[in-house]
């Protein structure tokens, strides 16, 4: 069965979508934590950080945070985060970053 963020990819469930390519899509948080706060996703339907492929879309993943933190104008500074599992608090199954901005951004986060 399709993660929630494949059918967000596919349309099949409203986001507000900012960029796209080949391999991403990142598109704003539901219930963002900082003025921009992006969830960047491989097409690829990996389940987290820690089920890595050696190969794949989220070999990308860096380079589209770094492209659209250019888009949103982050100049001062931004953040980009993966939850990994449950003590992480990890709750959607399909590999994704955090990007964070727009704000201050205290360490150590929480
Ligand atoms: P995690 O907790 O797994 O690191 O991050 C999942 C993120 O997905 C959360 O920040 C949550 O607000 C966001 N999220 C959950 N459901 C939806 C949704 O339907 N649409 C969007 N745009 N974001 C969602």
């Amino acid at each position: 069965m399709a993660t929630l963020f494949t059918k967000i990819i596919n349309r099949e469930i409203p986001a507000d979508i900012v960029y796209e390519d080949d391999h991403v899509v990142a598109f704003r948080d539901i219930s963002p934590q900082a003025p921009v706060h992006i969830l960047i996703v491989p097409r690829q339907e990996i389940p987290g950080l820690a089920f890595l492929p050696d190969e794949g879309d989220h070999l990308h993943l860096l380079n589209a945070a770094k492209k659209i933190a250019e888009q949103f104008e982050l100049h001062s500074g931004y953040r980009l985060v993966i939850n990994q599992g449950e003590e992480a608090g990890q709750t959607v199954p399909h590999l994704h970053a955090h990007l964070l901005g727009g704000r201050i951004l205290t360490w150590p986060p929480g």
